[in-house]
């Protein structure tokens, strides 16, 4: 029943593992591009695959808004609505919808909320968040919780989190268990070590599938953040896949890795995509830069991204220049790329038991910064 974790190999506390699902197998770590609505946006899904990536992310609120699961279900699913056939991770909404601080009310039950597209009002429970990931067919559903705000006293942190802990037993409750289908728990707690073994513990006696870090990169920064994953980690079930919420930049994913984090997803490589900004090996640059505009190299020689194999920085610096959709294209992918190459790379690197090697060369790379201008 459920879905499969195995723990293939292990590098001090960084783990190599392999997730079976429904819909196809996910090696471990990885990182999860983020598919909004319904569509990870400026790619083409089988372009998302070419890069490497296995599994997607959706949002339950933006689809519940619009097109509605209940359609979604009735066109076949979300693997079917956007053409993905491999695993899909959804989201509780929660994240999105506490962000709505004017039109939303928390009780109990749930959250009360207006939409922001067509003024109605709605509900979202715990319950509710589950059926809608389930009429979406997401191979791992995500408990409904709140994401404490950052920054918060202890004892506001505490309400907060164990009215998530009581969010996640109704929501285990409502979730129906099928082969290759998972619930995942959501640690909260803040940066606060008592209320995150609280929550750890109250989610492992729940039981789950695996196990979320929740109420991380919030604007807490690196140094509290990996603190919290040295105090959190070592306390959560073994045996289980491990997922941090929203993260992050390449240095990010590289230290919670070490630390024994097992899946990631983040908006950063897709929006700044859109935005001109390209993460390479050598830190992130910016190809509005005027540096840029007679330069034939690619953004990284050693890229093998459409972006970096069939284009000069010239080129893209002219497609960002004239606000042509190709340039966001081309910058997404090759971000999404750079992104599962690092993956890739750890993955390896955990393997053969390199991971100090490999971290040490991977932060000697970025803090070269990028190659001299002509
Ligand atoms: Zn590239």
């Amino acid at each position: 029943m459920s879905l499969t974790f195995d723990v293939l190999g292990r590098d001090g506390t960084a783990r190599r593992g392999r997730i079976k699902t429904a819909h196809g197998t996910i090696e471990t770590p990885a990182f999860m591009p983020v598919g909004t609505a319904g569509t990870v946006k400026a790619m083409m899904p089988a372009s998302v695959a070419t890069t490497g990536a296995e599994i997607v992310l959706g949002n339950t609120f933006h689809l519940m808004l619009r097109p509605g699961a209940e359609r979604v279900a009735t066109l076949g699913g979300l693997h079917k609505f956007m053409n993905w056939p491999g695993p899909i991770l959804t989201d509780s909404g929660g994240f999105q919808v506490m962000s709505l601080s004017d039109l939303r009310k928390i009780t109990e039950e749930g959250v009360a909320f207006r939409s922001h597209i067509d003024g109605a009002r709605l509900t979202l429970t715990p319950e509710r968040s589950i059926e809608i990931q389930h009429l979406l067919d997401a191979d791992i559903t995500m408990s409904f919780d709140e994401c404490t705000t950052w920054p918060v006293a202890e004892d506001a942190a505490a309400q907060s989190m164990r009215l998530s802990m009581r969010w996640a037993e109704m929501g285990k409750r409502a979730f129906t268990e099928r082969p290759g289908y998972g619930l995942f728990g959501i640690v909260q707690g803040s940066i606060f070590p008592k209320l995150r073994a609280e929550s750890v513990k109250a989610l492992a006696d729940i039981g789950f599938d695996g196990y979320a870090v929740g109420g991380l990169a919030v604007g807490e920064g690196q140094d509290r953040m990996f603190e919290t994953l040295d105090f959190t980690l070592p306390q959560m079930p073994q045996d289980r896949p491990r997922y941090l919420m929203g993260v992050g930049r390449p240095a990010d994913i590289v230290g919670a890795v070490k630390r024994g984090i097992d899946m990631f997803d983040c908006v950063m490589p897709t929006r700044a995509g859109r935005t001109a900004q390209a993460f390479t090996r050598r830190g992130e640059l910016n190809l509005r830069n005027a540096r840029h505009r007679d330069d034939p190299r690619p953004i990284d020689e050693h890229c093998d991204c459409p972006a970096c194999h069939d284009h000069s920085r010239a080129y893209l610096h002219h497609l960002i220049r004239s606000e042509e959709i190709l340039g966001a294209m081309l910058l997404t992918w090759h971000n999404l790329h750079y992104y599962q190459d690092i993956m890739r790379g750890l993955r390896g690197a955990i393997e053969q038991g390199a991971l100090g090697d490999w971290t040490a060369a991977f932060e000697k790379e970025q803090e070269l910064g990028d190659v001299p201008p002509l």
